[in-house]
């Protein structure tokens, strides 16, 4: 394996140190930085300062993403980058480790003397986990319209804020928000480097530290709210009962069941909600989210269907009614195969799939893109055990100063 010379250990020990006591999530573990909130301003600020620090130059683009840039935007731009948001409970990596390491990769090429011939940037997209409003990779979908810019606007969280009042609240002007072509434009590469969600990149290779991505499975989340009829726990009778939540236990046993009966899907009810909520209260709707993927989006289709038939069968039996709702689907994405060869013969580094969505999977219809995995040996992710050692991720910086180091020419 070649790399570069490893990056300062104390500059990322004393990032991650930063970010450490930002957005803790005291009730579930691990972090919780949610778009536009206390957290992710936060989160936004040190990055901002971070940048100038650096002399790079800091601009909000109108879709609440934060570029950094070394020199003026131009033509053939080479991009890296990822987020800062976190999903609920989140862990430490997943997001912050792809801009600490853009960071410091700017460092690792300025003492390697390097004088891009082209303008590099780092990006950081906003709500790409959709951990506030529902909606993953909502900045760079609005960037490159995948996304309709008023029902972005409309979208809320738990609390009925609006993303536009959300926007509002830290100064940004939501009525800017859609498509930016200008700024599409200049991008000529995005490389984001990001931490493993997964064990892919030990099966393909166990001595490696770094994985170049080829393709993001195809994915989606489902809304489905079951309604029945609230009442008593003690007193309604078997007989008596409309409870949503048993069409809605059995969304979760299909969900599993389509694990085993279609290779290579997952499928997951991760999050589900009784209102009112009560231990002596039967429901009177369950809202619950589906989350399906696998590489076809025909077979992910076909699976949502059998899920909420046996949900709609069990609502038949209980006397409920079913409403769904797709909040997000994306047709599987290959990145760039040229520049993912390139980079993997550049690294040494294997070529893994990824099951997780990213923003570079958004930019990939529009521009060559490459994804780079640092490991994770427990592949856990999503959640506060996910972890990193951190002499792996220095090799992850400078894999990242290698690759930009070689698309800046
Ligand atoms: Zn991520």
């Amino acid at each position: 394996m070649r790399f570069g010379p490893p990056a300062d250990a104390s500059r990322f020990a004393s990032a991650w140190s930063d970010l450490a006591g930002v957005g803790r999530d005291p009730l579930r573990g691990g972090f919780s930085r949610h778009t536009f909130d206390d957290a992710d301003m936060q989160l936004r600020h040190w990055f901002a300062e971070q940048a100038q620090r650096r002399g790079l130059e800091v601009e909000n683009d109108r879709n609440g993403n934060v570029w950094a840039w070394w020199g003026a935007p131009g033509p053939g731009s080479v991009v890296t980058g990822s987020h800062l948001d976190s999903v609920p409970g989140g862990g430490a990596f997943d997001g912050p480790l792809g801009v600490v390491s853009a960071l410091l990769a700017v460092d690792e090429l300025r003492l390697r003397g390097v004088t891009p011939a082209r303008p590099l940037a780092i990006a950081c997209f906003a709500e790409e986990e959709g951990g506030r409003f529902g909606l993953p990779c909502m900045g760079s979908r609005l960037m490159t319209g995948a996304v309709d810019a008023d029902s972005v606007r409309r979208l809320h969280d738990v609390n009925a804020v609006s993303v536009a009042d959300a926007a509002r609240r830290v100064g940004f002007d939501p009525s800017t928000m859609g498509p930016d072509p200008a700024r599409l434009a200049v991008i000529g590469t995005f490389v984001e480097l990001h931490v493993e969600q997964g064990r892919l990149l030990q099966a393909a290779d166990a001595s490696a530290v770094v994985g170049v991505g080829s393709e993001i499975l195809a994915h989606g989340r489902w809304r489905i709210t079951v309604t029945g009829q609230g009442n008593h726990a003690g007193t309604t009778r078997p007989e008596d009962r409309k409870d949503p939540m048993i069409p809605a236990a059995a969304a979760v046993f299909a969900a599993r069941r389509a694990i085993t009966e279609y290779e290579g899907a997952v499928a997951t009810v991760g999050r589900i909600n009784p209102i009112p909520g009560g231990t002596n209260v039967i429901a009177s709707t369950v809202q619950l989210w589906l989350d399906v993927r696998h590489e076809s989006a025909v077979t992910t289709a076909t699976i949502v269907d059998a899920i909420v038939a046996a949900v709609r069968d069990e609502a038949a039996a209980e006397d409920c009614t079913v409403m769904v709702q797709r909040e997000s689907m994306v047709d599987k994405v290959s990145f760039d195969a040229g520049l993912g060869l390139e980079l993997s013969e550049l690294l040494k580094a294997p070529v893994i799939s990824s099951g997780a969505g990213h923003d570079a999977g958004v930019l990939s219809a529009h521009v060559p893109t490459a994804m780079l995995f640092v490991r994770n040996p427990s592949g856990v992710s999503h959640a506060p055990d996910e972890y990193a050692d951190a002499a792996d991720c220095l090799v992850g910086i400078d894999a990242l100063a290698d690759v930009l180091e070689n698309l800046v020419r």
